[in-house]
């Protein structure tokens, strides 16, 4: 509490007591307004005009029944939810997530960092989340699409391309957003490009989403690179996950001239000191769905698969949290700090505890915040949103090169507001102040609503 500026305290207390048991969202609201004290000696009006306590409450939260068929008959009940935090940038925008431990907590935790990482990238989202407490792991294509139907027949009503607009997250890639981009378009007699994200290529995707989280991530820490004189060629890197945003990154550092050695699932993880085989990684993960252990039988060689411990005993210079949240405790940053890192930058969402962030900090790594760093996906949403509105389609390199000019604006943009601030060089005070003031000018400029 007394990393807190005294102004700030109620508006947590008050967070805390209002939303009981949601330990996620406490945890994402204290990070931001630990960082928000120099900003509120500097702009007293933020707290005047209540603006950082109404940030902390969603605009709209909708949580409702999700009923379908198994492919044994049996009706299976899940429950659905969409937090809509903040439109005073734009839409709400951020993804759906489908994953057991989903709940209200879980996705207003998500909901907020999705304002700030929104606000970071300078184009025109409003930050949201949604998602489900449905597991699709084991599940056949045909009881995922029932799943995805009943869904949206439900979520319809709260959509729209200038309303609310959701994409992908964990347990949610394309095939999802195809069943649910059908379902949408079935209800309603619209053909509404806009109203969803991540759609395939041929039927209004934007090149680069599938690849946007990953490959953004590896931008930012390229800028971190630069910024230090330095680059990726030779360097040894450990990715947590497997799923989307850690293919992608493990691709990009490849390119990049660095050597992904480890990665995980939830079942364990692999070391392949020659490098990750990418081919080989996405036909398990992508392709057949499977547990990674599969990755390391069909390897062969050095290559081997544990459960024993965690990916993050493995040495590393470079290492990017691409699992989940709090998936970084902070003994393990102690074992990373031990093992020479030096960089450690968030491809999920609040991947690092903050016991492991205060550790990196005192050890003098270089840490990096998810809301900046993987900021890379929602900005891809954001340029398919503007080809679809221009009935237009970029080329790969086009929309590549356009991500990469917005993670090194948002690079910089960090660093510039850490040093205005008085905290040169933190990337996690750079990263709040510049989101929650971009936000909070326009939920000033909106009048009380
Ligand atoms: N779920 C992703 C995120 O955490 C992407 C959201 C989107 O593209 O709307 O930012």
């Amino acid at each position: 509490m007394d990393q807190l500026h005294e102004k700030l305290r109620d508006i947590y207390e008050e967070v805390v007591r209002r939303n009981n048991g949601e330990t996620e969202f406490h945890q994402a609201v204290f990070e931001v307004l630990a960082s928000l004290g120099p900003v509120v000696d500097k702009h007293p009006e933020y707290v005047d005009s209540e603006v950082i306590r109404r940030l902390c409450e969603p605009e709209r939260q909708i949580i409702f029944r999700v009923p379908w068929v198994d492919d044994r008959g049996t009706v299976q009940i899940n429950r659905g939810f969409r937090v809509e935090f903040n439109s005073a940038l734009g839409p709400f925008k951020g993804g759906l997530r489908f994953h057991p431990s989903v709940n209200l907590g879980i996705v207003k935790f998500l909901g907020f960092e999705q304002i700030f990482k929104n606000s970071l990238t300078g184009m025109p989202i409003g930050g949201g989340k949604g998602g489900a407490d449905f597991d699709p792991k084991g599940r056949s294509d045909n009881e995922v699409m029932r799943f995805c139907q009943s869904f949206m027949t439900e979520l319809y009503r709260h959509l729209g391309e200038h309303t609310d607009v959701p994409a992908g997250d964990i347990g949610v890639g394309s095939r999802e957003i195809g069943y649910m981009f059908g379902q949408y378009k079935r209800i309603t007699n619209r053909w509404e490009a806009g109203v969803l994200t991540g759609k395939g290529i041929t039927w209004g995707g934007s090149q680069v989403r599938t690849e946007a989280t990953g490959y953004g991530t590896v931008f930012f820490v390229n800028e971190i690179l630069k910024h230090a004189k330095d680059t990726f060629e030779g360097k040894r890197a450990v990715v947590s996950g497997s799923g989307n945003v850690a293919i992608y990154a493990i691709e990009k550092i490849h390119e990049l001239g660095g050597t992904v050695v480890a990665c995980s699932d939830s079942s364990g993880y692999v070391v392949d000191e020659k490098g990750i085989d990418l081919d080989l990684l996405k036909e398990v993960k992508e392709i057949r769905r499977a547990r990674i252990v599969e990755y390391a039988e069909k390897r062969g060689g050095p290559a081997y698969f544990t459960d024993d411990g965690s990916v993050w005993n493995v040495p590393c210079e470079i290492a990017l949290p691409c699992a989940t949240q709090n998936e970084l405790n902070g003994d393990e940053a102690r074992a990373l700090i031990r093992n020479g890192v030096r960089i450690v930058a968030e491809g999920a969402n609040m991947p690092c505890s903050p016991t492991a962030i205060k550790a990196f900090n005192e050890a003098g790594v270089v840490f990096a915040p998810g809301k900046a760093v993987n900021a890379g996906g929602v900005a891809t949403s954001a340029l398919e949103m503007q080809q679809n509105a221009s009935r237009d389609s970029w080329t790969f390199a086009e929309t590549e090169a356009r991500l990469e000019q917005i993670m090194r604006r948002i690079h910089n943009r960090c660093l510039e507001t850490a040093e205005e601030y008085g905290q040169p060089g933190s990337y996690v005070a750079g990263a709040n102040i510049a989101g929650f003031i971009r936000v909070a000018d326009a939920m000033l400029a909106l009048g009380l609503v």
